[in-house]
């Protein structure tokens, strides 16, 4: 064959490989735009383990009409425009491709208002290719709504899973969303039927959202954590060594508000709870890094999983010796010291 230029289409659907993995990188991908789009408050309908059908509706700021084509098409972003940018990006996306990768193996509709105009402006389309566009009725915010994920695309369809393993992930993926944004209200149902309500909290230091996703367990046995370095600060909560875990599912680090997955972090985390942990057990712990955006790259996976920092050994140190010394009151050396 000779060498040419692969269509649109077949472009965005090669890059949906990477970005949509099943229904609950869909559900974060919406959300997150949701987020990023200023929304306090986010529903998310789901059918069917999120495989028939996702809904997401924000009172976010909204899309002008002129500019549905752009959203929806690749490398279109309005969250960065230059490496400058890109290196200081606090927004959860930048990489203007989750849209058309998303369209482009479902059927998708866009309706989206700004406070400004009258009506929303509704775009449709299947398999990527626009099939309806007209004025629509909507408050000011967003609702996009993805249908049939993978239809035309049955290699991927199949590698889906039961209904109940999709919902898990998207509720797994929600936990993390509840737990970083406390501040936004947040609705899930699931088949027709209310799944999860969570109302916005003001609070930041309140344990509700942590006792609404984890549990009364985790909450009764949370340490509050804080500390600051220069450029870097960490808090949040972590649990006392006797309320551990048989697998690592209570561990949850987000930097800059984005949840990651972390070795070093985790490993670090690990030390310090050391020897007071039984062999095979697991800390629970819910971690907020807050770091100069320029010291972390956030540009290293497509679904953003992981991040990079520059300096990998100090955030590591930071956070091994800022959970030890929390864990040290709880020693019962420290106890018997402080008795004595
Ligand atoms: P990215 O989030 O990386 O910019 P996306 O493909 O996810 O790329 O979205 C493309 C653009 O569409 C965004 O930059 C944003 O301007 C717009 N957009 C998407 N979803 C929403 C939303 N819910 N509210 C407002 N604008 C949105
Ligand atoms: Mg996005």
């Amino acid at each position: 064959m000779p060498i040419q230029a692969l269509p649109d289409h077949l472009i965005n659907q090669i890059a949906a490989g990477e970005v949509v993995e099943r229904p609950a990188s869909v559900v974060k991908e919406l959300v997150e735009n949701a987020v990023d789009a200023g929304a306090t408050r986010i529903e998310i309908e789901l059918e069917e383990g999120g495989v028939r059908r996702i809904r997401v509706r924000d009172n976010g700021s909204g899309i002008e009409p002129a500019e549905v084509p752009l959203a929806l098409s690749r490398h279109a972003t309005s969250k960065i425009g230059s490496l400058d940018d890109l290196e200081s990006v606090l927004t959860m996306g930048f990489r203007g491709e989750a849209l058309p990768s998303i369209a482009s193996v479902s059927r998708l509709s866009l309706t989206s208002r700004t406070a400004e105009r009258e009506h929303a402006h509704r775009v449709e389309l299947e398999g990527g290719r626009v099939v309806s566009e007209s004025p629509h009725p909507h408050p000011p915010g967003t609702t996009i709504e993805v249908r049939d994920l993978f239809f035309n695309i049955p290699a991927r369809r199949k590698f889906l899973k039961a209904e109940r393993t999709e919902l898990g992930h998207i509720e797994e993926w929600l936990r993390q969303l509840a737990l970083a944004r406390p501040d936004i209200d947040v609705r899930v149902s699931h088949n027709g039927k209310i799944l999860r309500r969570w109302n916005r909290q003001d609070d930041l230091l309140s344990t509700r959202r942590l006792d609404e996703t984890l549990g009364e367990a985790f909450v009764a046995n949370a340490m509050r954590i804080e500390a600051d370095a220069v450029g870097i600060a960490l808090s949040g909560w972590i649990a006392r060594p006797t309320y551990n875990r048989a697998a690592a599912d209570q561990q949850y680090l987000f930097v800059n508000g984005r949840a990651i997955r972390d070795r070093s972090v985790a490993h670090a985390v690990r030390r310090a709870y050391g020897d007071v942990l039984f062999h095979g057990r697991h800390p629970a712990y819910v971690l907020f890094v807050t770091i100069d955006p320029r010291r972390v790259d956030v540009n290293v996976h497509p679904a953003k999983h992981e991040v990079r920092f520059r300096d990998a050994r100090f955030v590591h140190d930071f956070v091994y010796r800022t959970v030890a010394d929390a864990l040290r009151e709880t020693r019962p050396g420290a106890q018997a010291d402080l008795n004595a």
